[in-house]
C-alpha cells in the first residue's frame, strides 16, 4: 500500500493547474421537467421543457430526456462499480 499512499499524498499536496484554468462543462445531471399546464404535471410525454438546476440551462423535451437518460446511466454504472468494489 506504500505506493498508493505516496500517490494520494502527492495528489493532495499539489493543486491541479489545468482544472482551475478550464471552466468545467455542466453535465446537466440535475435537469428537472417543466410543464406549461399544471394539469399535465407528471406526464413525461407532455413535458414542455427541461431545466438544469445546476447551471440554469433550459432544454427541449428531447434534449432533456437525453440528459436524464445519461444521468440515470451514469448512476447505474457508478452503482455497479461500487458493488463490484465491495465484492472484492
Ligand atoms: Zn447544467
Amino acid at each position: 500500500m506504500g505506493f498508493l499512499d505516496s500517490l494520494f499524498r502527492r495528489k493532495g499536496a499539489t493543486a491541479p493547474v489545468e482544472e482551475s484554468a478550464v471552466t468545467p462543462e455542466c453535465p446537466h445531471t440535475a435537469v428537472t421537467p417543466r410543464w406549461d399546464s399544471a394539469a399535465d404535471m407528471g406526464k413525461t410525454d407532455l413535458v414542455s421543457a427541461y431545466v438544469c438546476e445546476a447551471c440554469g440551462g433550459s432544454f427541449s423535451r428531447e434534449e432533456g430526456a437525453g440528459f436524464v437518460a445519461a444521468a440515470t446511466e451514469r448512476l447505474r454504472i457508478s452503482e455497479e462499480g461500487r458493488q463490484e468494489r465491495m465484492g472484492h
